[in-house]
């Protein structure tokens, strides 16, 4: 169905700054119009908070992660991007396998699912998922939506 997708992650947005850690803030920011978009808000919802989840655990404290949504024309940006450990190059490429989990999570708790189920539900949502990551630096995730009227 037609979704706000303003409100819906200034909702989402509330809900995961309260499982943050320490000094961690999510700071969030739409840019475009601000029309309703056609869009399952389920499994965007879920979609969204499973990689907020991500970026919170793995990155620090007294960090930020940023969250932007756009809507030009008819296309829907999302972005999820923090500062944290990073997924090394290498084992990238296995990403979205199930119980995936990359060597540097340390004992970081985590089953290796939430990417999986997250490709599962943009393929549902006939969206695309790109992301670039670098260790110790950071990594970002891109959710891309068109609308076709
Ligand atoms: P869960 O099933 O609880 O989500 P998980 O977080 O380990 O467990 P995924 O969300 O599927 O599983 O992520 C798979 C792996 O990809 C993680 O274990 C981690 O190695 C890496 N990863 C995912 N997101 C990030 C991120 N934002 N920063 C660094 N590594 C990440
Ligand atoms: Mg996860």
């Amino acid at each position: 169905s037609d979704i706000n997708l303003v409100e819906l992650a200034e909702e989402i947005t509330e809900e995961m700054q309260m499982i943050c850690k320490k000094n961690q803030h999510i700071v969030y920011q739409h840019t475009g119009d601000v029309g309703k978009f056609f869009l399952d808000s389920h499994l965007l919802k879920s979609t969204i908070i499973n990689l907020i989840s991500n970026a919170i655990k793995y990155s620090g404290e007294d960090t930020f992660i940023e969250f932007s949504t756009e809507i030009s024309d008819n296309i829907c940006t999302i972005m999820v991007s923090d500062n944290g450990i990073g997924i090394p190059e290498e084992e990238q490429i296995n990403l979205f396998e199930p119980f995936f989990r990359a060597n540097n999570t340390g004992n970081i708790p985590g089953t290796g699912l939430g990417l999986n189920i997250v490709m599962r539900y943009v393929n549902l949502m006939d969206g695309k998922l790109a992301y670039v990551s670098k260790v110790n630096s950071g990594t970002s995730f891109q959710l891309t939506f068109e609308q076709f009227n």
